[in-house]
Order: structure tokens, then sequence, then C-alpha cells
């Protein structure tokens, strides 16, 4: 009998391993994979992710991984205008002022091992049924390759199962709304020109509204991608592949590829994004992560909000355990704490994700940051949030940008 588990063990379910460890709780981390595991990912790790690792003890390991450090993001527009925004400039010591592209064969091993320092794991353990009493959650069931099922009981289960959740879809919350997701391939590189300490997110009009990503990925290799929301590749009839060579292939990055080689054929993922507040939890359990549906829809990121997820599920469930009380009353708690915490980031996100649909408007402010630094200052400002990053939905901002 486990306190809590966990049924998934990428960066969401890891991290509420930890935070089960540092709570008292005793878990049972389970995973279909034996790690070190592929994910199909852009591999960016962004200040939030930073923030975690750092309340974990863990900045200072993660720091020697294998990958790239990065100080710099590159913004590209339709009209293949672009600039820099510089991370280490920020004026406030508390914010972060460096992220990384770790691929996530080493980056979710090295969380995984960790978790399994202090917690109980199976790996190569499939879920495939949750157990369920007067329809309260009580654990799972499932079974190692080719083995007899096995029920496991615990107070709590969380589905930190990613985007295909079983724990979601057993309970009746997994939810695959077209608008609300996108779609995205990536492919490492070797060989790729000009790779340095920054990513690259261009916006170019072959993808457009979705954007292309070129990523350092370490040592001479590049993570490679493009994602589009799953509505915009249905109705355009988008091969995602296709524009994906079309777009190495463009005048504006023919040069950087000419001596690049594919590492592997291009892999595609979705990304449940948090545009909408899907249903996250009841009686007895919690989803975290892409089972709870939390990427962020301007940026495509959902590694920082997977870790800020198992946090908050683990001190829920300290809470449940202390007051022995499961119920979905008591675990509301985790849905209010974390909706109060990413929502209106998520928020914003919708509205620029919408925003960028408009290629005048990204021109607009692309053109006016490569010419002007005050402008290039305001959006450093902004992603440090510095300046409320909701001002970039109010029209005021453009006319900011205009007369800087
Ligand atoms: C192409 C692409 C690019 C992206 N780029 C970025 C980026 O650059 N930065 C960023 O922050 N985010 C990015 N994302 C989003 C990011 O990959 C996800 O948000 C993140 O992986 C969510 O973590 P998670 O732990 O919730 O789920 P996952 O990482 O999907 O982990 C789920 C785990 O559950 C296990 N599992 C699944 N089913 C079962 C089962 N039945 N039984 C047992 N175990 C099971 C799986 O084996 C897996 O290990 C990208 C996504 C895609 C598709």
């Amino acid at each position: 009998m486990f306190d809590v588990i966990i049924v998934g063990g990428g960066p969401a379910g890891a991290t509420a391993a930890l935070y089960c460890h540092k709570a008292g709780l005793k878990a049972l981390l389970v995973d279909k994979a034996t790690f070190p595991r592929d994910k199909i990912c852009g591999d960016a790790l962004s200040g939030k992710t930073v923030r975690i690792l750092r309340e974990l003890n863990l900045l200072d390991s993660l720091q020697n991984l294998d990958g790239a450090l990065i100080r710099r993001i590159t913004f590209g527009g339709p009209s293949n205008k672009q600039f820099d925004l510089n991370l280490k400039n920020s004026r406030h010591s508390e914010h972060i002022t460096q992220g990384f592209v770790i691929p996530r064969k080493i980056f979710d091993n090295f969380l995984f091992q960790e978790a399994k320092k202090v917690t109980e794991v199976r790996e190569g353990f499939s879920v495939k049924e949750i157990l369920i009493e007067g329809g309260i959650v009580k654990g799972i069931i499932g079974n190692d390759a080719h083995g007899p099922d096995e029920e496991i009981q615990a107070d709590l289960v969380f589905g930190a199962d990613g985007y295909n959740s079983v724990v979601a879809r057993k309970l009746g919350l997994y939810d695959m709304n077209m608008e609300h997701t996108s779609v995205a391939i990536r492919c490492y590189y070797e060989g790729v020109k000009d790779l340095t300490d920054q990513i690259e997110l261009h916006y170019v009009k072959e993808v457009n509204p979705g954007y292309f990503w070129i990523f350092p990925a370490g040592g001479n290799t590049a993570n490679i991608g493009l994602g589009l929301s799953k509505e915009d590749v249905k109705k355009q009839k988008k091969n995602l592949v296709k524009l994906l060579d079309d777009v190495t292939a463009s005048p504006y990055f023919k040069d950087r590829f000419a001596d690049a080689k594919p590492l592997e054929k291009p892999v595609g993922w979705n990304l449940p994004l948090g545009s909408i507040r899907r249903p996250n939890f009841g009686d007895g359990f919690m989803l975290l992560g892409d089972a709870a549906g939390l990427v962020d829809p301007f940026t495509g990121e959902g590694i920082g909000n997977a870790l800020v997820s198992g946090k908050f599920a683990a001190e829920t469930a300290q809470k449940a355990k202390a007051g022995n009380n499961f119920n979905a009353a008591v675990l509301s708690e985790y849905d209010t704490r974390l909706w109060d915490e990413i929502g209106p980031e998520l928020n914003v996100s919708y509205k620029l994700q919408k925003l960028a649909r408009s290629r005048f408007l990204l021109n607009f402010v692309i053109n006016r940051a490569t010419r002007n630094e005050k402008v290039r200052h305001i959006i450093a400002g902004m992603l440090a949030n510095e300046i409320p990053r909701k001002d970039l939905s109010n029209p005021f901002f453009y006319f900011k940008i205009l007369f800087s």
C-alpha cells in the first residue's frame, strides 16, 4: 500500500516523486519505458524549470549534463528580419538569466534517476486500468512486458503519463480538442552553421501561424523543428515533413543547412495546450503535466509547467494525507493553486498565439525591434516578467513600440 502511485516518470512524474519524498510520502513511480528513453521535444528548458531544479538542489548537476547553455533568444519574422534578446541583461538578480537545451534522453533520465534514489520505481511497467472502488480511485492495474496483471493500491494516483494519458482516458477526462492541441515535428541535425548560445524561433511565412525552431543541442548538433495547431494542419492540409524541407531549403536558411545532415527521420507528437482549463482532479487522483494539458500555446513549452504541477500535486497530497481525506473537495486545492500560478500567463500566451496569426503584426513588432534597442528592452523586460506580459495583448503596447 502506497500513499501515492505516480503513473509516468517524465518531467512531471519524476518531479512529483522528488517532492513526495520531501513531503515524507511513500510513493511508487511507474513507467512503461525503461530509462534512458527518448521523448520527442525541442529540448529547451526555460527559467521556470531552472527555478524548480534550483529549489530541488539539482541545478549544479543539471549544468554538468551534455547540452547547450542558452544566453540569447532570436526572434525571426515572416519577412525574415530577426533580432536577439540577451538573457543576461536582466536588471533583477532574482530573474533567471540562462536557459538550457538538453536532449530529453539525457534530461529525463537525469531527473528519473534522481527520483529513483529516493523512490520505489517500476520501469517497463504499463498501466492498463485504474482501480476504482465506490467511485473512488484506489490504485492501478498494469503489468511488466508479457507479465501477469498486477493490482497495486494507494490512497492517491497521479496521472503523469503524458498526452495520451491512460489515467485521463480511463477516468473520462481525456480531451483531444483540435483547436487546443498542436502538432510538432523534431529532427536532430549535425553541421548546421552559426549555432552559438541562442535558441531561435522563426515565425516564417511558410509555417505561419506556427513557427520553425533551431536550437543548439550541444557539440555540433541542433534540434530543428516546427509546430502548428492541429486545426491549421488539417484545414490547410499541411505536410509537416515537407514544410520542414521547404524551410531549410528556403533562400533565407539554405546556406546554414548547406553542409548539415539530418541524424534521424523527422518525428512528430502532440502538444495539449493550456488555452483551455481541463479538469485535472477527482476522488483519489490528480492529473499532471501533459496529461492535464498545460503546454504554453505561444511558445510550445510544457516542461516548466509539468514541473510546477508535480510540485503542487505532491504538496496537495501531503495535506490530504495529514487529514486522511483524499476526496475531490480536498484535492481541488491542487487545481486552484496550479491555475492561480500558471493561468494568467497561459491566458496571455493564448492571446499571443492568436495575434501571431497576423503576419502584419508580427512583421511590425519584429521590424521595430531589429532597429530599436528600446523596443528590444521592452520585449526582454516582458520575457523576464519585468513588464507584465499582459501588456502585449493591449493595443497600447504597440503604440509604445511605434513611438519608442
Ligand atoms: C515536438 C515537440 C517539441 C516540444 N518542445 C518543447 C520545448 O522545447 N520545451 C518545453 O518545455 N516543452 C516542449 N514540448 C512539450 C514537452 O515535451 C511536454 O510538455 C513534456 O514532455 C510534458 O512532460 P510530462 O512529464 O507531462 O509527459 P511526458 O514527458 O510525455 O512523460 C510521460 C511518461 O509517461 C509514461 N507513460 C505513458 N503511458 C504510460 C502507461 N500507460 N503506463 C506507464 N507509463 C506510461 C511515458 O513512457 C513517459 O515516460 C514539446 C513537445 C513536442 C511534441
